[in-house]
């Protein structure tokens, strides 16, 4: 099977049609290409994980998938918000490609585009099963729910967890929220079973749905996007973990977590899988750290969700599949959640979505055939504007105003929230991971070759640089930029 596997690489790799990608057929069991789980995390820092430096927490189930697999320490996601976030995991693109920067609130008019193709229906045309469990956050009206978007079942919440109608001092609680806003609906195989449901409820109910989910489709290639509500606020943990941690709450939370990657895990190998199967673990943006206690940690990083320094984009991030993945690696190269898309479509021998997207294959990498495909550059954009740039070791922040944190709340409450502003700064991410020091005066030259590439992504993505602080408001389903233009 692993020789069927490669062979079908090397093909696609060469561009030989003869080996290419054949969508909608039947896939016999002898050239059955790898599954894909997805495990995305929500508001899970780099320093929420175990193997990573300066993490405080315990996930020994994650580690041994780093220790088995591939760990990456320049991981990006495509924006430090929850929606924009998942829209570029699943698309492959730039939030503002695909016009969906910004954070949905509940009822909101803006959604995921039809006619953008996620990975769950790139791979149903290959002939893949697909599930959705947990957040989906990419629009919760009917039609743009996850099964209208490629996932055969879906269980889970249309948006974050804390989008419900108690508010700030619901001290008993202990919950966020906003009074105007609905009941929190759950759905559970395309029914709505609950509203406002206890929180502690929400992982070991995803967990048990993905075990079904492998059981079920273990015959099959599958793909499963788990995608957990915590460790976003409001956190909760069950009965079976509170306390376990010995380190509070939210280390609690993520000793559940770590437990569910693991019972998934278990139940791949279980059904004979784990030679055929690649995960990827990850988060969506970086810890609210507003929220003191009941939030992560970013390790070395500055910044955390909703900026654009390191901590708010840079993520953990663990491939493990011992069939494909030669294990046992740690690699600095630069890999972003929109790179996640083309990767499996070459390694599923899928067809490439008709759409530009901004992805790279890094199929080489992760396969361990070469190195993977470089940029020359990758942008942070929150929500909608171009915040900064990096090349190589070099990122320069753009002139904007950034949240900041005054003081940090405690035991559910927010903390007090403020804003600061950046100057024009260059950091050398390799001497000052930090982003503490500006050393653009000493190179200019390097400060001009960035500007080129900023310059490059506004006429891609229609950006200005004078919108500072806030962000644009736009009509009701706004038409969907169709015509893009070819920037790879
Ligand atoms: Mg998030």
């Amino acid at each position: 099977m692993r020789w069927t596997f490669g062979f079908l690489v090397l093909g696609g790799l060469l561009g030989c049609s003869s080996l290419g990608p054949v969508a909608g057929v039947s896939l016999e069991e002898e050239n059955r290409p790898p599954n894909f789980v997805l495990f995305f995390a929500d508001d899970m820092g780099w320093g929420d994980v175990g193997c990573y430096e300066g993490s405080r927490c315990r996930t020994p189930h994650v580690d041994r998938l780093a220790a088995e697999g591939l760990r990456l320490t320049s991981f990006y996601v495509g924006s430090p918000a929850c929606s924009p976030s998942r829209a570029a995991l699943l698309t492959g693109c730039y939030p503002q490609r695909i016009s969906l920067p910004e954070v949905l609130n509940p009822g909101s008019q803006r959604a995921l585009h039809p006619a953008e193709e996620t990975i769950a229906e790139m791979l149903q045309k290959r002939g893949y099963r697909t599930g959705a469990i947990g957040k989906w956050h990419l629009g919760d009206a009917p039609e743009d729910l996850p099964t209208q978007h490629g996932f055969e079942t879906w269980t889970g919440l249309p948006y974050s967890n804390d989008m419900w109608p108690f508010h700030y001092g619901d001290h008993d609680r202990g919950l966020i929220g906003n009074p105007n806003w609905p009941d929190l609906p759950l759905y559970d195989r395309g029914q709505v079973v609950a509203y406002n449901p206890p929180q502690e409820s929400l992982t070991p109910l995803y967990t048990k749905r993905a075990i079904e989910f492998v059981e079920q489709h273990r015959r099959e290639p599958f793909f499963l996007y788990l995608a957990y509500s915590h460790p976003h606020v409001p956190i909760a943990a069950s009965p079976a973990f509170r306390g376990r941690s010995g380190d509070g709450l939210y280390a609690d939370m993520i000793l559940e977590i770590d437990d569910s990657v693991g019972q998934v895990v278990e139940a791949l190998e279980a059904n004979g899988l784990r030679e055929d199967t690649i995960v990827l673990f990850t988060s969506d943006n970086g810890p609210w750290t507003r929220f003191g206690d009941h939030a992560g940690t970013t390790g070395p990083w500055r910044g955390d969700k909703g900026t654009c320094f390191e901590g708010g984009m840079r993520m953990p991030a663990i491939f493990w599949g011992p069939g494909h993945i030669p294990g046992g690696r740690v690699s600095d190269h630069l890999m972003t959640a929109m790179d996640v898309l083309p990767t499996i479509q070459r390694v599923a021998g899928a067809l490439r979505p008709a759409l530009p997207i901004d992805g790279l294959d890094q199929s080489r990498l992760l396969l361990g055939k070469g190195p993977g495909r470089e940029r020359e550059a990758f942008y942070y954009y929150y929500p909608d504007e171009l915040h900064a740039v990096r090349s190589g070791r070099w990122k320069l922040h753009l002139p904007h105003e950034h949240r900041t944190v005054v003081e940090a709340g405690q035991g559910g409450l927010p903390g007090k929230q403020g804003r600061a502003s950046i100057e024009l700064s260059l950091f050398d991410l390799e001497s000052d991971p930090g982003e503490t020091t500006n050393v653009a005066a000493a190179h200019p030259e390097v400060v001009e070759r960035l500007l080129g590439h900023a310059r490059n992504a506004r006429a891609w993505f229609g950006d200005a640089l004078t919108r500072h602080g806030g962000t644009q408001v736009r009509p009701a389903k706004p038409p969907h930029p169709m015509i893009r233009s070819s920037d790879r």
